[in-house]
């Protein structure tokens, strides 16, 4: 464990980190194994517009399901994103998403959006936004209908990269979204050369919109530079009635979050579409 730390590295022993070590390290290997198995799935989570309730699309996240229960994804992206299993990872979660559209427009769904989220390792070879259209057209899915989602955090560690792809993403007709905005460590200045659709609020300032003005400020302020940018707002982790209602009287478009329905297994997104859909 101690050769995983690397050269250069050598910290006096903590038999605590050496532990937290071989357990990465277990981790990785029995992901690498699963990998192959497709142990590795998407939940969707609906985004609904808040002005009139209606589902306008959800965002794809993923699960691992072992034998010991399901990993949350922040406990295995960030040891994926250490080797090279995120691009495979990456590759199955656009195909998952595809074959996810492809259900939905069978059941009639033709509008529904997904976005699927990114890992900024996923640039280090150039050519992502060809890759998932290739992906789309292999399925037959337009890709208008598959969303990029990038923290501004993933996206500042390789910028000219990143920004490079996701213009070209878009000029193919995809969408792109800035996930978590307002919590990395960006400046503003790279917003001007980011090329996006959607902002997304972070759950972090939603949370407190009822009890902190300090909160309702920051929102305010996300919202009014996005609208001034003319990308839309999605925000995420709505949890009451009252952050839905001040979101959208502050003009914030589309929610997501556990008021109107936690992440669900394909079968059961459908069915929440058909009970929301205007038609
Ligand atoms: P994220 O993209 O910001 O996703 C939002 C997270 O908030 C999700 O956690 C979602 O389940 C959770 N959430 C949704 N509604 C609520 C709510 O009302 N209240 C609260 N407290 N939480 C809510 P999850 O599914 O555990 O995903 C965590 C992060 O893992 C994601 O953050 C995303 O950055 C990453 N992730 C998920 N799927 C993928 C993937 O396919 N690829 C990559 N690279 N990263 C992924
Ligand atoms: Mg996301
Ligand atoms: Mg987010
Ligand atoms: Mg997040």
């Amino acid at each position: 464990a101690a050769k995983q730390r690397g050269p250069g590295n050598s910290v006096a022993y903590d038999p605590d980190i050496e532990r937290r070590a071989g357990e990465r390290f277990a981790l990785m290997s029995r992901l690498g194994q699963d990998l192959q198995r497709d142990a590795l799935f998407l939940v969707f989570q609906p985004q609904l517009c808040l002005s009139t309730g209606h589902i306008v699309g959800a965002e794809a996240l993923l699960r691992w399901r072992t034998d010991t229960g399901l990993i949350p994804p922040g406990e295995f992206i960030p040891i994926a994103e250490k080797s090279a299993y995120i691009h495979a990872i990456g590759d199955q979660v656009v195909r998952q998403a595809c074959t996810a559209l492809k259900a939905l427009n069978a059941a009639g769904l033709h509008e529904i959006t997904l976005s699927v989220n990114v890992s900024g390792r996923q640039f280090d070879t150039p050519g992502l936004a060809e890759r998932v259209a290739a992906r789309c057209t292999e399925a037959g899915v337009d890709l208008h209908r598959l969303g990029l989602e990038i923290t501004e955090t993933a996206a500042m560690t390789n910028f000219g990269q990143v920004a490079q792809a996701l213009r070209s993403y878009r000029a193919a007709g995809g969408l792109v979204a800035i996930d978590d905005f307002g919590t990395g460590l960006s400046s503003l200045e790279y917003l001007r050369d980011l090329p996006a659709d959607h902002l997304k609020i972070d759950l972090s300032f939603v949370r407190h919109l009822e009890q902190d003005e300090r909160s309702r400020q920051i929102a305010r302020m996300i919202i009014k530079l996005g609208r001034s940018l003319g990308v839309g707002l999605i925000a995420e982790g709505v949890e009451t009635r009252g952050q839905a209602d001040w979101l959208r009287d502050n003009g914030c478009q589309t929610g997501q979050g556990w008021l109107f329905s936690r992440p669900l297994a394909l079968p059961d997104f459908i069915d929440f579409c058909r009970q929301q859909s205007p038609r």
